[in-house]
């Protein structure tokens, strides 16, 4: 089991004048939606420079004011995570590997010019928040407490540099599944924007990369798909990722492939779950480039058998079909496949405690 030092920040605790009665709040929980839901409390804490981080407080969600010219504004220095609490099947409560949620966040916060936060102040954030706000925990299968822990420029100033103070926050949000649809499998459509370049900020956690990533998804839902995947900006050609789950290809052979780390693919946390899941297994897991074409020659051919993306919000999601202007090709049955549903379950099972934790990735917080 994961441990934590004592952190050595100290929250202070703001007591809530009129919490959500437990009416509203069951009826939320009975049906949480995806992100459209928060519960009553909320983290923050302040950076500045010259003093550091400053006054963490654990207290009720609310309005932050901001100035017109607040750096975030303007210029987008923002970055964020994603992570959930689990009701575990024995009735306690468990985060999902935090620290590696918070190491991420410092090196986004590294290529925006941002602040670090010790990771054992993230860890310790979100653990605050959960404790507070246990009881908007959803128990129903499928269903988490979604914690989004995030950072931006609060200097009020229109200039271009990295800003000289920040606001740290985390809230959260019932969460039940993340397609609505509950549809079997997803189909994605190939774009010809680019999501990410060599250089940029495609690895970063960050909201600008999403901001860029809304007109090819909205044309991916115009062309009758849920998802927009997104081909290396050089060659148009190598496969990257979803608008933000990472890939995975199952092979008649029983091997996996996802696409290498190259820089300008987001480093998820679930993606590599499963590689270390899928090695345990015996599987043999290949981390390369994989192109379009010949994703597509592999589907027709039957030597891809399944396809399937991954990440936190969504967890493991099938990929039925796949479509492009050079048209269409089907996975597979264009359902769920075997190696998909077991490595889902298998991750699950640990998130809920209902199976071992070799690898110590789950944190109770009792
Ligand atoms: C967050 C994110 C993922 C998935 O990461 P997880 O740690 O598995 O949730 C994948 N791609 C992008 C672009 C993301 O922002």
């Amino acid at each position: 089991m994961a441990t934590l030092a004592e952190t050595t920040m100290q929250f202070a605790q703001l007591e809530h004048p009129a919490p959500t009665n437990w009416e509203t709040r069951d009826r939320i929980l009975a049906d949480p939606g995806f992100g459209t839901n928060f519960s009553d409390h909320m983290v923050s804490i302040d950076w500045t420079e010259g003093v550091g981080w400053h006054d963490a407080t654990i207290g009720p969600r609310q309005p932050i004011a901001l100035d017109p010219a607040c750096a975030v504004l303007h210029y987008a220095q923002e970055i964020f995570e994603g992570l959930k609490a689990y009701a575990q099947a024995d009735g306690g409560i468990a985060l999902f590997r935090p620290e590696a949620n918070a190491a991420r966040f410092n090196n986004s916060a590294r290529r925006l010019a941002m602040p670090e936060l010790p990771e054992d102040v993230f860890v310790e954030s979100v653990r605050q928040l959960v404790r507070a706000d246990r009881d908007w925990i959803p128990t129903a299968e499928g269903s988490s407490l979604y914690l989004r822990p995030f950072m931006f420029a609060s200097e009020v100033f229109l200039g271009v540099r990295p800003a000289k103070s920040y606001k740290y926050l985390v809230i959260a949000s019932p969460a039940g599944y993340y397609f609505k649809s509950g549809a079997p499998a997803v189909s994605i459509w190939v774009s010809r924007y680019s999501r990410a370049a060599p250089g940029g900020t495609g690895a970063a956690k960050c909201g600008g990369n999403y901001a860029a990533s809304l007109v090819p998804q909205a044309e991916a839902i115009e062309h009758g798909h849920d998802q927009v995947v997104f081909l290396d900006a050089v060659e148009n050609k190598w496969v990257e990722e979803l608008g933000g789950m990472n890939l995975y290809f199952v092979f008649d052979d029983g091997t996996l492939l996802t696409p290498s780390l190259t820089g300008t693919i987001l480093p998820g946390i679930t993606r590599a779950s499963l590689l270390s899941l899928a090695r345990d297994e015996g599987l043999s897991v290949r981390e390369e480039r994989y192109s379009l074409d010949q994703w597509r020659e592999d589907a027709r051919s039957g030597r891809l058998v399944e396809c399937f993306a991954c990440g936190t919000a969504a967890v493991v999601t099938p990929v039925g079909t796949v479509a492009g202007d050079d048209g269409e090709f089907t996975i597979g049955s264009g359902g769920p496949g075997q190696l998909t549903s077991k490595l889902k379950d298998r991750l699950v099972a640990i998130q809920r405690g209902t199976a071992p934790d070799p690898h110590g990735w789950v944190m109770q917080l009792g």
